[in-house]
């Protein structure tokens, strides 16, 4: 989207609210569009960019495999600035002019934010790493293979009880 930022600039206290969709046709994992919705302004002199971008995120869990969707919200805040001195900072955004193409700032933030792992939840159990069964919705009766020695033990116990 495109923001005219003159009367921001020129005016302490002004305000310019803004929402719309943004498509993100790139990423399998984002139910496109997201929404974007927030708004520019001048708070003592500085022009503040303070937005939200929500949208649905579905990815496999990373231990059980299953699809599982949830919505994110991306909070994006910036500072706009024509000019810079010598300041290297995510923060401040240098303006070419005062017409403002938001949306590769608004996409590059989302891409920051993308989980690098996902879990369904945060105590996933996983599948079984036997039988392959989710641990989630299942118990199974695998056990981890049995050392032959402690077999051979069970054994002699087995047949002085009987
Ligand atoms: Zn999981
Ligand atoms: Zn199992």
């Amino acid at each position: 989207m495109i923001l005219e930022l003159e009367p921001i600039f020129n005016n302490i206290g002004q305000r310019l609210d803004f929402e719309y969709q943004l498509a993100l046709t790139d990423f399998p994992t984002i139910e496109t569009p997201a929404n974007i919705k927030g708004s520019v302004f001048n708070r003592a002199g500085v022009v503040h960019f303070s937005a939200a971008a929500a949208f649905d995120y579905e990815a496999p869990c990373d231990r059980c495999a299953e699809m599982t969707k949830r919505r994110f919200h991306i909070p994006i805040e910036h500072i706009l600035v024509t000019a810079l001195n010598n300041e290297e900072n995510d923060e401040f955004i240098l303006l070419s002019g005062m017409r403002f193409e938001t949306d590769d700032l608004v996409r590059e933030d989302i891409i920051l934010s993308l989980p690098s792992s996902y879990l369904c939840r945060e105590d996933c159990k996983g599948v079984c790493q036997y039988c392959g069964k989710n641990l989630n919705n299942d118990s199974c009766s695998c056990h981890a293979p049995t050392d032959p020695r402690l077999a051979v033990l069970r054994q002699l116990l087995d047949n002085e009880s009987e």
